[in-house]
């Protein structure tokens, strides 16, 4: 089983389609489990989809904020995080 943490890992591959089926079978096993995934994966694409839009290849620094936002609020409750 996939934590929050790997799935947000894997979650470019998985949008891009380069996911082993392996994986992508547990990382979609997880999303039916986890509703706060599920509205990140959603984040994601819209997001994804706007940067297409913009001709933009490169992951937008944007996304970057937003997923780093997403662990810190969703992911690390209740655990100590290491200082970053
Ligand atoms: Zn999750």
């Amino acid at each position: 089983m996939i934590t929050c943490r790997e799935m947000v890992d894997l979650l470019s591959d998985y949008v891009d389609g380069h996911l082993e089926p392996t994986l992508a079978r547990q990382l979609e096993a997880h999303l039916r489990g986890c509703t706060e995934c599920t509205a990140f994966l959603r984040t994601f694409k819209e997001t994804l989809a706007l940067a297409k839009e913009a001709a933009c290849e490169e992951m937008p620094e944007e996304l970057k904020v937003r997923l780093r936002d997403f662990l810190r609020n969703n992911l690390q409750r209740g655990r100590s995080s290491p200082t970053t």
